[in-house]
């Protein structure tokens, strides 16, 4: 039998906005919540769950916590909505699922998931969506379970500020503070997994879809190099296919995982104007957490260790 190797799970609760100066209001919150994610996602890993399974844990906690912008506590579109995205992928076999812009699943997660169990697709979008996860057994929700007081006045707010210009709102995102959600993980056995969970952007419009639920920009595992998350604008994201890039620049141009991510992080997204961050893992288990913002609600947690936490970039 193979020898039991060490688990390792890295879990990002969204960057930009978040400075030492304007701390989140929640700080203590998010803190808190980003170790119960991570001691979830730690239990399924030391049972000898999958880091599929584990990453889907840690994002569900996210997604069920108001603190974070995915499940409760979305950011609302500027029609008074919430859009979900999210997307999940297994590192052994490639397989992958993802949701966008639905309005009714409790915990797109879990769709997104159903979609890679259980359909011959990668991504399913809308009504349709909901349909079928529905069809799967999920749990649906009446809208008005997302919303927040704190999101709504955020929309207010974004509203007063946002100009003529229709797009405006998603070329500079306000109040963007409390991001997004993702996990990534390596099991026992050695599989990587990633996962990502997102309401987008306040204020987005005309049905706009980041990268949460994109393959390969937002979210991508791959056993033979690496497993990434992202959080940040998501238009830029997608332009520079992120998470694929990252894992490609460790695969083939044999760069370790750090450089990597600086390399596409502060580096090619920085230069085209774009911010954000990824937690990522490879294969041999290392961790690496990298922004270009002021901040990034992050945290990891490795098989006999305690969870570390950390929101500010030089913490
Ligand atoms: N990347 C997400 C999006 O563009 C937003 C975020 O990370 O907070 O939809």
């Amino acid at each position: 039998m193979a020898a039991e190797r060490d688990w390792v799970v890295a879990i990002h609760g969204g960057a930009g906005g978040i400075t030492r100066d304007a701390p989140p209001t929640h700080e203590v919150q998010v803190r808190a919540a980003l170790a119960h994610a991570l001691l979830t996602a730690g239990a399924v890993l030391d049972g000898g769950g999958e880091a599929i399974d584990a990453v889907q844990a840690a994002v569900v906690t996210m997604e069920d916590s108001p603190y974070f912008n995915a499940g409760r506590g979305a950011v609302f579109t500027a029609d008074g909505t919430n859009e979900l995205d999210a997307s999940i992928m297994r590192g052994d076999d490639l397989r992958a699922g993802a949701v966008a812009g639905v309005r009714r699943i409790k915990n797109p997660i879990l769709a997104a998931r159903a979609v890679l169990d259980t359909s011959p697709h990668v991504l399913l979008a809308g009504v349709g969506a909901e349909q079928f996860a529905a069809h799967a057994g999920l749990s649906m929700v009446e809208p008005e379970y997302f919303r927040t007081e704190e999101r709504w006045q955020q929309l207010e707010r974004a509203r007063a500020k946002s100009t003529e210009l229709p797009l405006a709102a998603l070329a500079n995102p306000i109040d963007h503070k409390y991001g997004t959600v993702g996990a990534v993980a390596l099991d026992a056995k050695g599989n990587l997994a990633a996962a990502t969970s997102t309401g987008g952007l306040t204020n987005k419009r005309f049905g706009r879809i980041g990268d949460s639920p994109i393959i390969g920009a937002g979210t991508y595992a791959d056993n033979a190099s690496c497993a990434v998350s992202a959080t940040g604008q998501g238009e830029y994201f997608i332009r520079l296919a992120v998470a694929r890039t990252i894992c490609a620049e460790v695969e083939f141009g044999r760069k370790s995982l750090a450089d990597a991510a600086k390399d596409v992080i502060e580096g090619r997204l920085a230069m085209l104007g774009g911010e954000g961050g990824v937690v990522a893992i490879e294969a041999s288990g290392s961790v690496v957490m990298v922004m270009n913002t002021p901040g990034m609600n992050r945290g990891s947690l490795a098989r006999g260790g305690e969870p570390m936490v950390k929101l500010f970039a030089d913490e």
